[in-house]
């Protein structure tokens, strides 16, 4: 394979943005475009949780845990700082059958060699000293996760591809493909406002890769998988990494919560990414109060309602990375857990890209497994996949 000269990305989140940051090493010339000025996809509405532990099987697990203990040569690479802590994980659960979930969890994780570990009350209480934390049943402490604010990642990642000679142009949409004689081979991405010339497409759109996919010919099923998560007003420093409380009667599901560089808090509820469409003012309060339980310095916290964000979800719940073959110069990338996975997808898309090799951490994961009817796929299922179809981080 001879070297790209043109390279167009489809998408400017974490996704795209890591993609094209890692192919400028290479000398193509890039273009990133993105149909939202903010960028508004999931990235920006994730909770961007760095993490391994709850992960399965192996293969899905270990893609994770590399893409972990890339994080900081990433984050340190784009030259400023955006919002990456790994503070760890603090978990603990209140009721008998949960308890014993999480203790499973943790020896499945062991399993893997995955540095998590069953911790006492008061060790908990050590790590996170503002947390009311009681009636502990088991409990978790993981060191090596944490978190990151994609926005940071994204502006740093687009402020680099143009400092380095790359075209990034915000507000301009993809609407089709302008193919060869032999209706293989992308010649042209056409856009609102002109037809780009390129050798390679990357297609990073998230919810609108399968959209997009239709138009080069090939398929990648997706569920719908909305999430909200609420923020508040800035807080004083209080908590030193991630936090999973359990369920309280009134309350219904675990709450999750997190701070932010500026002091602002992020909190989710349920099983990470279990489905949630309430955006309402109403809802984010609830859930401020909530936290409020374990937490109550949040009590003055105010909250702010964000939109719903939408998971990018291939059928199976597995990444979907790599070139198509019924259109061989498009190359696709969608996945959940973009936030954890943005680093090493990045580094093996770019190389797979440019020098035309298959790397074997992707194999298992390649877009080209659903038929056109939709099945096909992986026959397993990742764990951040509940029996109602919803998934976890
Ligand atoms: C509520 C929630 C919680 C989550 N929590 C976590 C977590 O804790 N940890 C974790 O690792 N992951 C988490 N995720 C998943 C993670 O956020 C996503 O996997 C990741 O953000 C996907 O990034 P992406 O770049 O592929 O997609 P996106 O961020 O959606 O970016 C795709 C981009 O493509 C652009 N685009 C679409 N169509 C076009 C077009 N026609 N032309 C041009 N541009 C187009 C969009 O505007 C968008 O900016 C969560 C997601 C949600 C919603």
């Amino acid at each position: 394979m001879t070297q790209p000269n043109n390279i167009v990305v489809i998408g400017a989140g974490i996704v795209g943005t890591s993609i094209a940051v890692n192919l400028l090493q290479y000398g193509s010339k890039i273009t990133l475009i993105d149909k939202d000025t903010q960028t508004n996809g999931a990235s920006r509405l994730s909770f961007a949780w760095i993490n391994a532990a709850g992960k399965t099987p192996f293969d899905y697990h270990d893609l994770n845990r590399r893409s972990m203990e890339m994080w900081p040569r990433y984050g340190q690479s784009l030259g400023t700082n955006v919002g990456l802590k790994l503070g760890g994980t603090v978990t603990w659960e209140t009721s008998d059958d949960r308890a014993t979930a999480l203790i499973q969890k943790v020896e499945r994780a062991q399993s893997y060699g995955y540095p998590i570990r069953l911790a006492s009350q008061s060790e908990l209480q050590i790590h996170e000293p503002n947390l009311v934390i009681e009636n502990v049943k088991a409990a978790s402490i993981c060191e090596i996760e944490g978190q990151v604010e994609p926005p940071r990642v994204i502006q740093a990642a687009i402020d680099k591809i143009i400092e380095s000679g790359g075209e990034v142009s915000l507000g301009e949409s993809f609407e089709s493909f302008e193919f060869d004689d032999t209706n293989h081979q992308i010649v042209g991405v056409k856009t609102n406002n002109r037809t780009l010339p390129c050798d390679v497409v990357v297609i990073a759109a998230g919810i609108d890769t399968t959209e997009i996919g239709y138009k080069a010919n090939t398929f990648l099923p997706q569920s719908t998988s909305p999430g909200v998560v609420v923020k508040t007003s800035p807080m004083p420093p209080l908590l030193n990494g991630i936090v999973y409380a359990p369920s309280l009667e009134e309350y219904g599901r675990e709450v999750h919560m997190k701070q932010l560089i500026d002091g602002t808090f992020v909190i989710g509820e349920g099983e990470q990414s279990s489905k949630n469409t309430d955006d309402s003012i109403d809802n984010a309060r609830r859930l401020v109060e909530f936290a409020t339980q374990y937490l109550p310095q949040l009590g003055d916290a105010e909250p702010r309602v964000e939109p719903i964000g939408y998971r990018p979800m291939p059928l199976d719940g597995f990444p979907a990375v790599g070139f198509v073959k019924e259109t061989p110069n498009a190359y696709m990338a969608v996945t959940h857990s973009g936030v954890t996975l943005a680093p090493l997808i990045g580094e093996l898309a770019s190389i797979e890209i440019t020098h035309g090799v298959s790397t074997p951490q992707l194999d298992a994961f390649r877009p080209n497994r659903f038929n056109q009817d939709g099945t096909g796929g992986r026959k397993d299922s990742p764990s951040h996949t509940d029996d109602n179809g919803q998934g976890i981080h």
